[in-house]
């Protein structure tokens, strides 16, 4: 039988939290945070700390993570270093080919503010969050690989207690024009 929702509201609610329901939410959260495939970006010098990340010694394969070529294989972008606004555009058409549910861990001031490029400078984006919508910031010039595993364990504690719905209704507006026009 089809339930109204608007003439019970107490009926599906209640189903929205059924035992079922929440524990398909839970092995759906858990596939996602052990499996995140992180597309290999980096501008400037924050990838080389990235890129000691993918080496034995940090090792963060033992988090699931596999890095990615391709945009369209990857479901988390680590932004490693400064953002140009001509590379803003192809910035946010990977980010558009990658696929959902899709995450963004800026990496250093300069992707985080602009960093030392913050003043008088007309060629560098002041922010990624104005071009891609951010779920973990990593402060630092440069961070270390043990900030970057801190983001990737924040990422996934965040990841682990997310709704069915929460991630479709996030706002992906792009403000890459508004930032061009600024
Ligand atoms: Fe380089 Fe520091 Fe900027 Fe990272 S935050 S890209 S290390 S200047």
């Amino acid at each position: 039988r089809l339930i109204n929702p608007a003439a019970t509201p107490q009926v599906t609610q209640d189903l929205s939290n059924n035992v079922v329901l929440t524990t398909l939410n839970d092995l759906y959260n858990w596939s996602r945070m052990s499996s995140l495939w992180p597309m290999l970006y980096g501008t400037s010098c924050c990838f080389i700390e990235f890129a000691a990340m993918i080496g034995s010694r940090f090792d963060f394969d033992r988090f699931g993570l596999l890095p990615r070529s391709s945009p369209r294989q990857a479901d988390l972008i680590i932004t490693a270093g400064t953002v140009t606004m001509k590379m803003a555009p192809a910035l946010v058409r990977l980010y558009e080919q990658m696929q959902e549910p899709k995450y963004v861990i800026a990496m250093g001031a300069c992707t985080i503010t602009g960093g030392m490029f913050s003043t008088d400078s007309y060629t560098t984006v002041r922010g990624v969050d104005k071009l891609i919508p951010v779920d973990v910031y990593i402060p630092g010039c440069p961070p270390r690989p043990e900030a970057i595993m801190d983001a990737i364990i924040k990422l996934r504690k965040k990841i682990g207690t997310e709704g069915f719905k929460e991630r479709a209704n996030l706002d992906r507006t792009h403000r890459y024009y508004a930032v061009k026009h600024e």
